[in-house]
């Protein structure tokens, strides 16, 4: 069986609904189908949310009312067949009253409006192949993605409620379902965070052993670097799950960040292709050859640096301890660390409890926090043979201040920390100096 996920733009209009039906139907073997919402429904989504909030609840109600017409135009050019048409428009208007009725209770159901783009959009996605003559199995993600207390994904429950269904629903080809939904430890709805149909599709794919999971998108794979901030980024045809999952973490927007994971741990290609350039072979993640030198680029912004400065006891013994145990007291992960005779730095992107970690810290010496700043990273291979890489790096940098560097803690990260203006000038810098020139070199 293999999975194949569709991202938002893939699935965000009827021209391009078609183009799915087209790249689905194409597969004979048996799939699971895996959508995003719409694109931009979550958005509004969160903006209705948002100023539920804000006790605004007519305007939530308004902004819910202008959602659904832009349902009616994709209907209206998705739907030739009457008797289809009139399916996908009466879901449509239950699916916005019951929209409708959930704002009245402020924002006590915020994870269930949010959960609603998914439903939509795969519910749309059956009328749609049913009126191709395509027979096919809707399967709720509700029924089967479930994360724990701590809002990680239950592998074991997944893995048991997902093929207790397939195995009951055994006579289908293809099955369709939500990306990004799922229950927590409450049985309540929830989701895998922004993105996170990308996680579904690698969650499903190791549940079942899927021979491949495919991840549909709007580019052709993965580029070497950020093409929103650079130009001249290309596809790379191959890259190693280390790679992509540093890339995926570090802010390659093309997949969730921890959406590699599941399918490293399975030995699971995962195939990202274009939906709007089928025959473009995209890019291979998998067990392959490591690269000689960077494969990739990519930046996360929203960091915060935290620097610690002891002149008494920075590296005594157990320091680094009680400095971690404090953020492992806030459940704050930390990406970035970087140690000095009387300082120690370290990056986190979640500032929920900074002003209590920041107290905390101050016990063990002078803290500065540094915000709005972005980590790049580098993937590739960074062993031995690579000599000289760093220097590169660096030398493309040299007129940027960089305030942290990270090198060494694997063989395929190199992640440096710069203030967020600097970040597309860096990223660009980079990209001149280790892609464009190097290929000038070898032509
Ligand atoms: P989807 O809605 O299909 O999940 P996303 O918008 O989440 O699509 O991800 C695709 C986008 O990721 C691309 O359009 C591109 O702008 C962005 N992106 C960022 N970094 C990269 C990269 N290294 N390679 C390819 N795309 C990238
Ligand atoms: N619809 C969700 C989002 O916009 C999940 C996804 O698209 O992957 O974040
Ligand atoms: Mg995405």
């Amino acid at each position: 069986m293999i999975v194949l996920k569709f991202g938002g733009t893939s699935v965000g209009n009827a021209t391009n609904i078609k183009k799915v039906a087209n790249i689905v139907n194409a597969y004979q073997e048996s799939k699971i189908v895996v959508l995003s919402a719409v694109s931009g429904t979550t958005n509004s989504l969160v903006n209705i949310n948002n100023l539920l909030a804000e006790h605004k609840k007519e305007e939530a109600i308004l902004l819910t009312n202008e959602l659904e017409l832009t349902y009616h135009t994709l209907i209206d050019g998705l739907f030739s067949s009457e008797y289809y048409q009139l399916k996908a428009l009466t879901f449509i208007r239950n699916s916005f009253d019951y929209l409708r009725s959930l704002t009245n209770n402020g924002v006590e159901n915020e994870k269930i409006i949010l959960a609603q783009g998914e439903i939509i959009s795969t519910n749309l996605f059956q009328i749609y192949q049913a009126q191709l003559g395509n027979e096919s199995k809707l399967i709720s993600a509700l029924d089967f993605m479930s994360i724990d207390e701590h809002g990680e994904p239950d592998m074991k429950n997944i893995q048991n409620k997902l093929n207790t269904i397939l195995n009951q629903e055994s006579n289908h080809n293809t099955y369709i379902t939500q990306g990004y939904i799922c229950k927590n430890n409450v049985e309540e709805i929830d989701n895998l965070k922004r993105g996170g149909s990308d996680y579904t599709a690698s969650l499903i794919g190791a549940a079942i052993k899927a021979s491949e999971i495919q991840i549909w998108t709007d580019i052709d794979g993965m580029h070497n670097n950020d093409p929103r901030f650079v130009e001249n980024t290309f596809s790379i045809d191959e890259i190693t799950f280390d790679e992509a999952a540093e890339l995926a973490y570090f802010g390659a927007k093309i997949l969730h960040p921890q959406s590699i994971i599941p399918a490293q741990k399975n030995n699971i290609p995962v195939l990202l292709k274009n939906t709007f350039n089928p025959n473009d072979k995209g890019t291979i993640i998998k067990n392959c050859e490591n690269s000689k030198g960077v494969r990739a680029i990519a930046a996360k912004d929203n960091i915060i640096a935290i620097k610690i400065k002891s002149y008494r006891m920075l590296m005594a013994y157990g320091f680094l301890k009680n400095i971690f145990e404090v953020f492992e007291k806030y459940q704050t992960a930390i990406d970035m660390i970087t140690t000095s005779e009387i300082a120690v730095s370290l990056t986190i992107d979640d500032a929920t409890y900074l002003k209590k970690i920041t107290e905390e810290l101050q016990v063990f010496g002078n803290v500065e926090v540094d915000k709005q700043m972005s980590i790049i990273c580098l993937a590739g291979n960074f062993s031995q043979s690579g000599k000289g890489i760093s220097a590169s790096v660096i030398n493309c940098l040299k007129d940027i201040p960089i305030r942290m560097i990270s090198y060494g803690g694997s063989n395929y990260n190199m992640s440096l920390l710069v203030i967020t203006d600097d970040k597309v000038n860096a990223l660009n810098l980079l990209n001149e100096g280790l892609f464009v020139q190097k290929q000038l070199q070898e032509v």
